[in-house]
């Protein structure tokens, strides 16, 4: 267990736990609330693809959160 900083609000996590309070996509890392946001708001992309692909979906998520940390903000 550690203290990582969320790429995107910049919070610390204490007691981090990589996939429940923590999260990785490609070279970011961000919190929970945060994740949530960017699931959020790239599910009117999601709903609209087909077909669906994971890797897609990863790669759409990677990209966004690497706006959302030059942003500051998703
Ligand atoms: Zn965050």
């Amino acid at each position: 267990m550690q203290t990582i900083t969320c790429d995107i609000c910049k919070k610390k996590v204490d007691n981090s736990i990589t996939g429940r309070t923590f999260f990785y996509v490609g070279p970011h890392s961000m919190c929970e609330p945060c994740k949530d946001n960017l699931e959020y708001s790239v599910k009117p992309n999601v709903r609209a693809k087909e077909p669906f692909s994971y890797e897609w979906y990863f790669k759409l998520l990677s990209d966004s959160l690497g706006k959302a940390v030059q942003k500051g903000r998703i």
